[in-house]
């Protein structure tokens, strides 16, 4: 939903102009220009976050621009429609002093940008492409002239590459390490995938990893991304011994790499998923009292500390892809430290692909640095000529051309999420059914987070001779989950982000480029087995110049109320002297002890309170905790569990093809009679497919996804269990909507907005323009005032899952944060 392109997301008119946009048509009218005029590159708005080649930099300035263009208006609008609520001063106070710093900011940030910068900021990027264009050597495809000539027809557009360097190979004795041989003959599977372990380059330094392991108890390992850090190293450790002093856990940013790892290393141990190895998931718990080694994702030894605070049943944790820094991971990372010092006995492994090892170390207290070689071959790195105005399409051209053109071998894409994997999908199918028989086979595995796991068992299949794999793929595939077989990799340089505003507590998931460092990442996938080739869809220029050397650290970008409520339930109180490796900025910090604190989990005096304490018990975000929690007042907890589930798996519950669209959104329409308002819309389709004994057919004749139904199923009688455990009945008020509603609002309260004369919404916190997302039961219908669950930024500022409220409500449920305007 957060990709434009798809008909769902935006409106006609929206589509249109996009459309017709033109990366170079853009350029063209800029520089006519001459001058940027504020007003207009404004108005740009959909053009801006409608095609993502946008450099960082180029959203940088036009948010800015925006904010002088929005504070310019705000100064000369009548003060009518700001509504009849204002925030308590003291929430107003610190956010218009922040606005003005920012004001005067900009402002002389614009003044000091050089002349010939603001008349063509490009000029520099154009000087710098046609120089490089004159040097390049080596031009994209021009070597098999011959067999292109054939199909010509496949490439409208072609794109020109060029060679601009190479990411050199490990130095390493290539048949010392080579693959054992095929011969599978009279040899077992379980044998062969003994022998594949021995092959990886983990092995040779096995030995030595475990004295390091024996000698030191903190210990961080580098190894290049596939070398068998995740796979193995359990597995050594289980060798040797440390498996009866308590379990081996070991932790993964993403839930797919922690399930797809752990089903490959049961695997190879000859066992079951689930028995000896198993994982721990939010909301899926596969171990069971066999478990030894335990695959889970960060979050979740984050809420085992909760249970066992010295994590006693461990022998060893293995904090495993460090260097991610998942926001998780890095509050792990002062935890255990602390954990480590308390538990002489438990062994620390910190491990990371080949980023940032010393400053690790130097986090635990110097700890030693095991570093062995990985087995890369070189890549070939090529960037494009010019900029790309659709990184998609640019995508499944270079894929086809690689097909057509280039040897043997198999193709990895990567891609921002899951609706830009399907859209790829779907088109380069459709592009292969067109081309016929003339070509070799095309095998497309698209793998991301909510891929069944029967799907993502796929991408691991070897290719079947003569036929070529393409593995379309999230950031998942940068260093979480490693493929065989991997010669070419198309880079359109983009992942999607959090990102967080923390003077308006606002978090969007943006399609943003990526740093120089995961580009690296992603370019050495291509040299795993023989040398490979790296595709990237952006300019050199754009290499040096936009991208960041390093991912900023999520702690850094995002909403902290949630790890907050952790912290403060694990005792430690004072956040600002918290062990972290690069803290969050303290206006994070205090927004969200605000927050938790207006959500009534905190008291004055930071303290956790009993609605806290309950509060944290649940894995959920905390103003969804809140409204389960405030939902024992109003007795529809029943209810608002089924809601809860359902948001916790948002849209992918619905199923909209292409040719059934209407049929779609008729079947839709049952649920939204009375406008009733997204939340209970949910509850409805909850219930009639409770009603219909969690009938599979009924949801094809609705077009709801049977999968992520079952899931949320799975979600609710978590949250059941849970209610439980902080004693709050299960009490049920179908009839009374509004009781639902209050409930949703107790919790949900900050994200209020109030309909404006020309349609759209202004957010009553901290005033900012929005609009009911398209997909919404309520977008026709504007209400005057809506509780929003997400704001979500595509060609506008949207809001997810919205249900009307009354005004009066926000003053009797939550009048430390609304009062009357006098
Ligand atoms: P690292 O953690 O160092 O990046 P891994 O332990 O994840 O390396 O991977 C080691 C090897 O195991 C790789 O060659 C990879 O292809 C293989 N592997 C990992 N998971 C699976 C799986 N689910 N199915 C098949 N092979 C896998
Ligand atoms: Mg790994």
């Amino acid at each position: 939903e957060e990709f434009v392109r798809r008909d769902s997301a935006v409106d006609k008119g929206d589509i249109e102009s996009l459309r017709k946009f033109s990366w170079q048509e853009y350029m063209k009218k800029r520089k006519q220009k001459k001058v940027l005029e504020l007003k207009d590159d404004i108005e740009d708005e959909p053009y801006l976050f409608g095609d993502e080649k946008l450099t960082e930099r180029e959203i940088r300035e036009f948010r800015y621009k925006r904010e002088i263009y929005e504070l310019i208006k705000k100064s000369t609008q009548e003060e009518d429609n700001v509504g009849e609520y204002r925030m308590p001063d003291a929430y107003d106070q610190q956010g218009s002093v922040d606005q003005e710093k920012r004001f005067a900011v900009s402002v002389q940030r614009y003044r000091d940008m050089g002349s010939a910068e603001k008349m063509n900021p490009f000029a520099e990027q154009e000087a710098w492409e046609d120089h490089q264009i004159e040097n390049a050597a080596l031009k994209f495809g021009a070597k098999n002239k011959e067999v292109s000539d054939n199909y010509e027809f496949v490439f409208e557009d072609q794109i020109d590459f060029i060679k601009a360097s190479v990411l050199a190979g490990d130095n390493y004795e290539d048949e010392m390490h080579a693959k054992p041989s095929q011969d599978s003959a009279g040899k077992s599977a379980f044998h062969m995938l003994q022998e594949d372990r021995k092959a990886l380059p983990i092995y040779t330094y096995r030995d030595q990893l475990l004295n390091a392991v024996k000698d030191h108890q903190v210990l961080i390992i580098v190894g290049e991304t596939g070398s068998g850090k995740t796979t193995q190293i359990p597995q050594y450790l289980h060798e040797a011994g440390y498996t009866k002093l308590g379990k081996v856990g070991c932790t993964q940013p993403r839930r797919v790499a922690a399930m797809s790892v752990a089903a490959r290393v049961a695997q190879e141990m000859g066992g079951k998923l689930g028995h000896e190895v198993g994982y721990s998931i939010r909301f899926e718990d596969c171990t069971s009292e066999k478990t030894i080694l335990k695959y889970m994702t960060d979050g979740m030894l984050l809420r085992e500390l909760l249970g066992e605070p010295d994590l006693g049943s461990y022998s060893v944790i293995i904090v495993d892809e460090a260097h991610e820094r998942t926001l998780r991971t890095d509050i792990l990372f002062g935890l255990v430290k602390d954990i480590a010092r308390a538990r002489p006995d438990l062994k620390l492994l910190i491990s990371s692909a080949t980023m940032d090892a010393e400053k690790f170390s130097d986090f635990f207290d110097q700890a030693p640095i095991f570093r062995f070689p990985g087995r890369r071959y070189p890549v070939d790195i090529c960037f494009t000529t010019a900029p790309e105005a659709d990184y998609m399409d640019a995508a499944i051209t270079t894929v086809l051309t690689i097909h057509v053109k280039e040897p043997l071998g198999d193709v990895l894409v990567f891609l921002p999420g899951q609706e830009e994997i399907e859209a790829v999908e779907e088109n380069l199918k459709h592009k292969i059914r067109g081309l016929g028989t003339k070509i070799r086979e095309l095998i497309i595995c698209p793998i991301y987070a909510n891929l069944p796991s029967e799907l993502q068992a796929k991408i691991f299949e070897p290719t079947p001779e003569g036929a070529r794999k393409v593995v379309l793929a999230t950031n998942i595939a940068e260093t979480s989950l490693t493929i065989d077989g991997i010669k070419y990799v198309v880079d359109p340089g983009f992942s999607k982000m959090k990102s967080y505003n923390p003077r308006t507590g606002m978090e969007s998931l943006l399609v943003t480029p990526i740093s120089k460092a995961s580009a690296t990442q992603r370019t050495g996938r291509a040299g795993r087995t023989s040398p490979g080739k790296c595709y990237r869809l952006y300019t050199a220029f754009n290499y040096y110049n936009d991208l960041e050397d390093n991912t900023v650290p999520e702690i850094q970008r995002t909403n902290l109320a949630s790890v907050v409520l952790s912290l403060k339930s694990l005792g430690i109180h004072n956040l600002l002297n918290f062990d972290f490796m690069d803290p969050p900025p303290s206006e994070a910090l205090i927004k969200s002890l605000e927050l938790l604190f207006a959500l009534g989990a905190l008291n004055q005096l930071g303290e956790l309170t009993k609605a806290g304490r309950r509060m944290a018990e649940f894995p959920l975000d905390p103003m969804l905790s809140k409204m389960i929690v405030v939902s024992d007042k109003y007795k529809c907890s029943d209810e608002i569990i089924s809601i809860a589930a359902m948001l916790s798996i948002g849209p992918s519950i619905f199923y909209r093809p292409k040719d059934k669209q209407v049929h779609a959104d008729n079947a839709m329409k049952n649920f939204h009679v009375g406008n009733v308002g997204d939340h209970i819309a949910f509850l409805k389709i909850y219930n009639s497919w409770k009603e219909t004994n969690y009938s599979t057919q009924w949801c094809y004749e609705n077009y709801i996804q049977v999968r992520s139904m079952k899931r949320a199923r799975d979600i609710r009688d978590q949250l059941e269990g849970l209610l439980e455990r902080v004693e709050i009945d299960v009490s049920s008020n179908a009839n009374e909507l509004d009781s639902i509603r209050k409930s949703i609002v107790a919790g949900f309260f900050p994200h209020t907005a109030k309909l404006q004369k020309n349609g759209s919404y202004r957010t009553v916190k901290h005033p900012q323009t929005v609009h009911i997302h398209p997909a919404s039961g309520l977008s026709q219908v504007l209400p005057r005032w809506v509780v929003y669950h997400q704001l979500v930024l595509t060609s506008k500022e949207y809001m997810r899952q919205v249900t009307e409220l009354k005004p009066e409500w926000l003053i009797e449920i939550a009048p430390h944060y609304y009062q009357l305007k006098d």
